[in-house]
Order: structure tokens, then C-alpha cells, then sequence
């Protein structure tokens, strides 16, 4: 059990900013190197309040050595995949083997925080971090608010872990992801959905519904699931309410569907921070944009990345050196794993955003054509998708449908 944080001792090794996932896989493996770690989490319970639909890859939650889950925190496997075009046509893919899961976020961020507890890392609950500590420009620890006092932590490293606050990253003399880069999302839990294919995951495109990203239905069992979108235009609630009721495709599923719980919160795009380090401070997850800009999923890269920061930490302070310019080891060996893919993803980014719905319609009608969906079967690795899409490459149906998807944007961009 996690437990407050009372008559703290006021000094660790490291100070960790946010019990998210990020926050205490990094404190996780720091604690498995021997390093002293304290997080401090705002909220009095660890996983809420939850605004994310927890659909995760299997295969990098094995990588990361976090698959199998514990009974109950897996709500459902898939096999599938089916994307809507705007118009509502059909692209369904079925994978060999099952390749992502979705889990129960809450029940998730709890179990790397027992993990963690078991290691030996201290949990503060309750405890907002106001602002850091610095002493000549190098950050010293955290100013932490408990039961309206505040306490004074000291740290030789703090791990900023925030999610999308980017408040103590600031202070840290970092910038923030650009605000333009963001989409505002809505995640419901919903009861009487029709027609669910319980083990297949779904996706609508259409810039009315979904302006600059897409639409998520993710099946929990029996009638019940998760839907949800993001827009980087327009009031996410009322685009939702609209989907569910209009969308060609998902108002099938979702009319008469019952909104049971819904939250809203941002995703950033931008791709990773180009700077996410300073002297004693280290940013990680969501904090440091280490978000996929295709798909908006924040939770691998940021537990890869979490995972490289433990490692750069454990250095420092064998070392003894946590100036700017040693922790920027951190920055390189995180883009060094994740960077190509993130290079990728943005310019696909790029190109979804500017194409039309109805070259998106033909794009979807060109693969349903000559099958591209066989292409997919043995597919694996969804996260690292610049790599994926290199492997690709030697099959004709998937250079083909690249050839149709690049010629239908030239053409766009031609015409203005
Ligand atoms: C609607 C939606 C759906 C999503 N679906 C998926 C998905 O299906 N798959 C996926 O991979 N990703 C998804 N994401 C992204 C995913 O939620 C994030 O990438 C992930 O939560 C990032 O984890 P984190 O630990 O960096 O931040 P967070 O999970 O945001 O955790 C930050 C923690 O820090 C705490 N905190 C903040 N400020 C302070 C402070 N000053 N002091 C103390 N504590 C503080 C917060 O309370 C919080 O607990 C989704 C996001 C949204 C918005």
C-alpha cells in the first residue's frame, strides 16, 4: 500500500515529480540501481483521477518487462484492427497473434508504484511540488505542499515526471511543447454499444468529427467500451456527442450508447522536447513530449524513455556530476531510441493533417483494393513505427498503397 508521507525525512538521492506511470517506472529502476528516490504525487491516491484509454502494445510491455500484467488490471487483448475512412468505409486488419491490450489505467499506475514501493522507493501522496529548489542555477530539491504546509526536500537530482502541468519544467528554465502542437481530448466510458467486435479495436477518421487526429472505440466486453477522440479545433464533448450520433460508421455502434464516465486532457504532438535536462533536473513521459505523433500514445516511449533517465541518473551520481552538460547524455540516448521513429511519425503526422477527407476516403478504398490488410498479418511492433514502416518496405502491396497515399497528398498540395 501506498502510504502519506508523514514527519518526511527531508533529503533522497532523488526527488521525482508525479506518480504516473513515468514517474515511477523511472523510480523503479533507479531504486533497482541502489538509488534513494522519494515521489511526490499531488493526488491521494496513485492512477486518479484516469483520462487515458490505456491501449497498450504487448510486445513493448514484454520489452519493458511488464507483461504479464497482474489478474484485473488487463480489461481486454485484441486481434484487429478496423479504421473507418470519413465516409465510413471499411479497412479491417487481423493480426496472427494478439497485439495490444487495453488495460485499466488507474490499476495500472498502481501496480509500477507497488513495484516500485517493493524496491524500496518512498511515496509522498497528497504532496504537490510548488516549485524547485535551486542554488546557483543547479536544481537542489523540491518546495512540496502537505496539509497546506510547505516543506523543504532536498535532492542532488529531481526527475520531473508532471504529465502536461509543464510548471516545474519551466521553473527548471526549460519551454514547453508549442501550444499549436496540441490536440484536446475526451475519453468515455460507455455502456450499449452495438455490434462490437470484442477482440478488434477501432479507429474513425473525418475532419468534421475528429479535426487533426481520429476517434478511439475500444471494446472492454459484453456492451461495454471505451470511445473516445482528439481535435486540435472545436470543444471535444460536443465533437464526441456528435460522433456517436452522425458519424457514418460509429453512430451505428454508439446512437444509443450511455455516456457512464468522461475526461478530458491534452495531448502533445510536437514530438520530444529538444531540451528535457538542466543542471539537476531531468524531464520524463508526457512532461518531456515523449509522446508518439501519430497516435497520441504517451505511455511506451515514456516508459523507455523513464527507463534510459533511471540509467543516466544512476551515472551522476556514482559521478558525483549532474551538471547540464553530463545529464545531456540523457537527451541523446533517448532520441537515439526513439528519434528515427519520432522523425517518421511526424511527417506522417504532417501529411494526415493537411490531406482532404475525400482523398482520404479514396486512400482507404485503394488499400480495401488490393488488400494491404494481408500485408499486416504477422505485424508486431506498433510503437516503433519508423522502423516498422522500413521493414515494410519490401512488400509490393504496402509500397504500392505508400506510392497512392503520397500521390494523393502531392496532388492536394499542387492544387493549394
Ligand atoms: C484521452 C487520452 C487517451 C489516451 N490514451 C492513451 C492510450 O490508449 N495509450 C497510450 O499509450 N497513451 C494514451 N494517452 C497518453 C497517456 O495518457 C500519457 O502519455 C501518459 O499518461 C503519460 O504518463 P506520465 O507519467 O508522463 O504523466 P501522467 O500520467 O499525466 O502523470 C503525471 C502525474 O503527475 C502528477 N503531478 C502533476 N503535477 C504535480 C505536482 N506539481 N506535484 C505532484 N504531482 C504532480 C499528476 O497528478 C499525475 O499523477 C492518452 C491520453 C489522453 C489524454
Amino acid at each position: 500500500m501506498v502510504l502519506t508521507c508523514q514527519h518526511m525525512k527531508n533529503f533522497a538521492d532523488v526527488a521525482v515529480v508525479g506518480g504516473g506511470p513515468c514517474g515511477s517506472f523511472c523510480a523503479l529502476n533507479m531504486a533497482k540501481k541502489g538509488v534513494n528516490v522519494t515521489v511526490f504525487e499531488e493526488h491521494s491516491e496513485i492512477g486518479v483521477p484516469c483520462h487515458c484509454a490505456g491501449h497498450l502494445s504487448i510486445n513493448s510491455l514484454k520489452n519493458l518487462e511488464l507483461y504479464p500484467l497482474p489478474r484485473g488490471i488487463i480489461e481486454n487483448i485484441f486481434y484487429g484492427a478496423k479504421i473507418y475512412s470519413p465516409n465510413g468505409l471499411e479497412f479491417s486488419v487481423r493480426f496472427a497473434s494478439a497485439i495490444t491490450c487495453a488495460v485499466n489505467r488507474a490499476l495500472f499506475d498502481k501496480h509500477i508504484s507497488r513495484l516500485a514501493e517493493k524496491t524500496g522507493v518512498r511515496y509522498c501522496l497528497s504532496s504537490r511540488v510548488e516549485s524547485l529548489i535551486t542554488k546557483e542555477s543547479f536544481v537542489k530539491g523540491v518546495l512540496v505542499k502537505q496539509k497546506g504546509e510547505t516543506v523543504k526536500f532536498f535532492s542532488s537530482l529531481v526527475v520531473d515526471a508532471e504529465g502536461t502541468a509543464y510548471r516545474i519544467l519551466r521553473q527548471a528554465g526549460l519551454a514547453s511543447p508549442r501550444r499549436e502542437s496540441f490536440v484536446n481530448c475526451v475519453n468515455a466510458e460507455v455502456e450499449n454499444v452495438k455490434d462490437l467486435e470484442s477482440d478488434v479495436v477501432e479507429v474513425f477518421l473525418g475532419n468534421n468529427y475528429t479535426p487533426g487526429f481520429y476517434a478511439w472505440l475500444i471494446p472492454k466486453g459484453e456492451d461495454k467500451a471505451k470511445v473516445g477522440l482528439g481535435a486540435r479545433v472545436g470543444n471535444p464533448k460536443t465533437l464526441l456527442q456528435k460522433l456517436m450520433k452522425r458519424h457514418p460508421a460509429a453512430s451505428k455502434k454508439l446512437q444509443r450508447a450511455k455516456i457512464m464516465r468522461e475526461s478530458f486532457h491534452p495531448i502533445p504532438l510536437s514530438g520530444p522536447l529538444p531540451k528535457a535536462y538542466s543542471d539537476g533536473f531531468l524531464a520524463v513521459g508526457d512532461t518531456a513530449s515523449q509522446v508518439k505523433p501519430t497516435t497520441g500514445g504517451g505511455v511506451i516511449f515514456g516508459l523507455n524513455c523513464a527507463k534510459v533517465a533511471a540509467d543516466v541518473v544512476a551515472e551522476a551520481l556514482n559521478k558525483k556530476d549532474f551538471s547540464s552538460k553530463f545529464l545531456s547524455i540523457y537527451q541523446k540516448r533517448f532520441m537515439k531510441l526513439i528519434g528515427f521513429d519520432v522523425k517518421v511519425m511526424l511527417e506522417a503526422r504532417r501529411m494526415l493533417d493537411r490531406i482532404s477527407d475525400k482523398k482520404l476516403d479514396s486512400f482507404v478504398g485503394f488499400c480495401r483494393k488490393i488488400h494491404v490488410n494481408e500485408s499486416f498479418k504477422d505485424l508486431k511492433e506498433i510503437d516503433f513505427q519508423g522502423q516498422t514502416m522500413l521493414r515494410a518496405c519490401w512488400n509490393p502491396r504496402i509500397i504500392a498503397s505508400f506510392a497512392y497515399f503520397f500521390m494523393a497528398y502531392f496532388q492536394q498540395k499542387l492544387k493549394g
